[in-house]
């Protein structure tokens, strides 16, 4: 196994123990255990155990974590104790010389209330070869003491393997260029799970360690850390929020760090924009919500015009948004009823979908949308050609802050005021707090920029 080197060997005790067998005066087959050692601790995670005695044929110096948690330390003391008895075997039938040693150490880079990450740094000293050294990263469940693989932290009733290769493909593609070619690229794609050959938790975030220019290849691999916000979607729920660690995590030096979904280009619009200049067209779906008024407010303040994707569900209770939405010149835009996968649905579905919206829109507002934004982006012919009978166009978006997922409307903000350029669609949603935060934010500033704010169908040309 390859050894990768981040982190500088924990210090190593001296022990009287130690120095009496390296006499070698005593006896072969004589256990001298030392025994659990407590060590300096104002905290349980700097507790460790210890073995070193003389075997029949050799030394061993092991120290494992003790953590007082029984399952953990159960599981830690089976991982020292498999170490030992692997070496055992390997020099089996050699005669005792104190040189032949086996040294195990450990670092705790990460000790959360649900998981632990524990760094074993192992040596093999057999007289007459050369020592190796191997290094375990391992991960546990606090709960349970199990130690983790990656087919426990990830959900599995979603496509984890395809997600996580997606999100690795799109950075090295988008955000990372100039660092694969099209052919590693590919393979990077396909990776199967198993190249990935170690990981590594921390508070918030996880760290992979794989080849990226040959995943096929175990040599050569680099810690690449992504944000468990990244992985929400995937992980397995105990697993995807951040674990606040009992002491500082001994954070890693990434060789890459994929703090947000990377970047995509944007997909090509179902009608080609405007080219017209300097226009953006804000849109926000699922409401309308106790957010969306102030939301109207910062519009009317600074003249701007936005695109409402409501949900027919939600007109009837924010009847007065939808009206003053029409009233301020706003457009509404149809997100079906409870917010369906069109392309799974018959005809009568798409009918109470799609068409019951239409009509409920009508009767509120007084306003019949010409817009249709499918949830998901999820639309087929069977969808375009029903929505063709309300003389509704399909519209998606250019510029995705993942507003949704992200929370936070610094980086939602960020993400727009970086990509926003004449024609962009920008997607948001107006149930969230932190959105309409960095909306009312962008419209300012995007007004100074010199853009003018509009509606998707003026973007379009409807
Ligand atoms: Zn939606």
């Amino acid at each position: 196994m390859p050894i990768h080197h981040q982190h500088p060997p924990r210090k190593k005790w001296s022990l009287s123990m130690m120095v009496l067998a390296m006499g070698g005066i005593v006896l072969a087959a004589l256990l001298v255990y030392v025994g659990l050692r407590i060590i300096l601790g104002e905290s349980p995670q700097d507790q460790s155990g210890q073995v070193v005695r003389q075997e029949a044929t050799h030394n061993l110096d092991i120290t494992y974590p003790v953590l007082k948690v029984g399952e953990v330390d159960a599981s830690l003391k089976a991982f020292a104790d498999s170490r030992a008895d692997e070496f055992a075997a390997k020099i089996k039938g050699k005669s005792y010389d104190p040189r032949n040693k086996l040294t195990l150490e450990f670092q705790v880079p990460h000790y959360g209330e649900r998981t632990l990450s524990v760094i074993f740094n192992q040596t093999e000293e057999i007289v007459g070869q050369k020592p190796v050294a191997t290094q375990y990263l391992l991960n546990f469940d606090i709960d349970s003491g199990k130690r983790l693989t990656l087919a426990d932290i990830f959900r599995t009733e979603v496509d984890a393997r395809g997600e996580l290769t997606k999100i690795l493909h799109d950075y090295f593609r988008y955000d990372q260029p100039n660092t694969l070619n099209g052919d590693q690229l590919a393979k990077l794609k396909d990776m199967p799970l198993d190249k990935i050959r170690d990981f590594l938790f921390y508070d918030d975030m996880i760290v992979f360690y794989l080849n990226p220019k040959d995943p096929a290849k175990t040599d050569g691999a680099e810690p690449i850390a992504i944000k468990k916000s990244v992985l929400v979607s995937i992980l397995q729920e105990v697993y995807a929020q951040p674990d606040k660690s009992r002491k500082p995590d001994i954070k890693p030096k990434p060789a890459y760090a994929i703090n947000k979904l990377p970047a995509l280009p944007p997909p090509p619009p179902t009608v080609a924009p405007h080219t017209g200049g300097g226009r953006i067209a804000l849109t926000f779906d699922d409401g309308p919500s106790a957010h969306t008024n102030r939301l109207l407010d910062a519009l009317a303040q600074h003249q701007a015009r936005a695109t409402f994707y409501i949900l027919g569900h939600l007109a009837s209770a924010y009847s007065g948004e939808l009206q003053r939405m029409v009233r301020d010149g706003h457009e509404i835009g149809n997100h079906t009823w409870l917010h369906a996968n069109l392309t799974s649905l018959n005809g009568p579905q798409l009918d109470h979908e799609i068409g019951d919206t239409q009509r409920i829109i009508q009767q509120v507002a007084n306003y019949m949308p010409r817009t249709l934004r499918p949830p998901y982006g999820a639309t087929n012919d069977t969808v375009a050609a029903y929505a063709a009978k309300w003389g509704l166009h399909v519209i998606m978006w250019s510029i995705d802050p993942h507003d949704w997922q992200v929370h936070n409307s610094q980086a939602v903000y960020d993400h727009i005021m970086s990509r926003a350029t004449d024609g962009s669609v920008i997607l948001l949603h107006d149930i969230y707090s932190s959105s309409v935060d960095a909306a009312i934010r962008a419209i300012s500033d995007l007004k100074a920029r010199g853009f003018q704010l509009v509606t998707v169908s003026e973007i379009y040309g409807l």
